[in-house]
């Protein structure tokens, strides 16, 4: 018999399994609000104007060549443009050591693993909740996991007393992984002010800050807003570490594209980082997929492409925050005794919504309403069409 006779299934993703379900049920009345994914407002997919434009552009050409270890080199420089500012003293310095990655997970799978290598006796703080893979992605690296408290329930807002308090009690040093926009599951992002005082609490301590952006441009439908935390701990001083995704902001998810980048003290530092992040990725995929990179180098790379892509952008943050005004006004006419002015707070592809695990059985069961058992729901996945059954549904629920 096999070897693998003794092996048993790995436990299902628990945001996967929800489409699987979604998927099996008859009912007309069924809606979607589990993954992660933007849809328009008749619930489909979408495929930007400037993507396709990027598309007609590259059609044809010799693309079909490995791409270097690190990348498209072009993809890289725009995205360093785009997050670190187009005029940023650190791009112009070299310091910053950048490459290609697969989509934000690939970047902070490469950056987990490069942790573990040149720091091998240091932890990771990961925010509770967080992205359930972030988990996964330093467990995999066999980097140890710590945990910051984050989210305050009673508000459905940021705890920031005891973030802070996680903060100052960490010893020197520490390595934290921070959502820069849009926090994955619970839309709370702390304000400006807030992130002032944590980046100079980071300062105190010592502690080194490696940013998540999965959302540039879709959290407020202005990337260089999206950006400020980011930009906030550069002008500060920190040399920090920065996973980007072209996945939400581009809708390029099954392209993998995206891009991790660390800045470092001086350009030969740069160069040194850049060579062991390349060393890393050889054994791992060799080199980065071709055509996504290409198809964000070419908008990027063009300001007519690039001005449709804010344009685009923007239309999906603003359609998102829309239906958060939209499912909270109607709870409040529907006569919900609750607040539900978490939902215009929090910001991004999720709302946090507060149900408990049996309030979102009831949703699915009585109502075909597919979400995690965490309450949280993924905003693009409502519409002029479905936000008042929902609305009516989340009420009959929370009675
Ligand atoms: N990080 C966070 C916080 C996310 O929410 C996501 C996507 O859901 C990702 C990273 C990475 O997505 P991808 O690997 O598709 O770019």
């Amino acid at each position: 018999s096999s070897w693998c006779r003794s092996i048993e299934p790995a436990p299902k993703d628990p945001i996967l399994g929800v489409t699987e379900a979604f998927l099996m049920d008859q009912s007309p009345n069924k809606v979607n609000v589990g993954v992660g994914a933007y849809r328009d407002d008749d619930g489909r997919p979408v495929v930007l104007d400037c993507v396709r434009e990027a598309e007609r552009r590259i059609a044809g050409k010799q693309i079909m060549e490995y791409l270097p270890i690190g990348g498209n080199i072009k993809m890289v420089e725009e995205s360093l443009k785009l997050a670190y500012g187009e005029n940023s003293d650190f791009i112009k310095d070299e310091r910053i050591a950048a490459v290609q990655a697969l989509s934000g997970t690939g970047a902070c799978r490469l950056f987990a693993a490069f942790q573990q290598r040149f720091h091998p006796d240091s932890r990771i703080y990961i925010s509770d909740p967080t992205w359930a893979n972030h988990h996964n992605i330093w467990r995999d690296a066999e980097v140890p996991i710590r945990i910051y408290q984050y989210y305050h329930p009673e508000s459905r807002g940021l705890d920031f007393a005891a973030l802070m308090d996680n903060i100052k009690n960490a010893p020197n040093g520490s390595f934290f992984l921070l959502h820069a926009c849009a926090h994955n599951p619970t839309g709370v992002d702390p304000t400006e002010e807030q992130w002032r005082e944590i980046s100079s609490q980071f300062k105190v301590k010592g502690h080194f800050a490696f940013f998540d952006m999965a959302y540039q441009g879709f959290a407020s439908g202005n990337p260089e807003r999206d950006a400020k935390a980011v930009r906030i701990f550069l002008e500060d001083g920190h040399l920090i570490g920065l996973a980007q995704s072209y996945a939400k902001n581009m809708g390029l998810y099954g392209q993998r594209v995206g891009c991790l980048s660390l800045v470092c003290d001086d350009a030969k530092q740069a160069m040194a980082v850049k060579s062991q992040l390349q060393q890393l990725a050889r054994p791992m995929y060799s080199s980065p997929p071709v055509h996504g990179a290409l198809i964000v180098s070419t908008i990027l790379g063009d300001a007519q492409l690039k001005k449709l892509w804010l344009q685009e952008v923007k239309v999906m943050a603003d359609r998102i925050i829309g239906m958060r005004s939209e499912l909270r006004e109607r709870l409040e006419k529907l006569g919900s005794s609750l607040s539900w002015q978490h939902i215009t707070n929090q910001i991004g592809m999720f709302c946090y919504s507060g149900m408990s695990p049996e309030q979102v059985d009831r949703l699915t069961n009585e109502f075909h309403i597919y979400m995690t058992h965490n309450g949280r729901i993924s905003m693009a996945g409502l519409n002029t069409g479905n936000v008042g059954y929902v609305a009516e549904a989340i009420h009959e629920v929370t009675k």
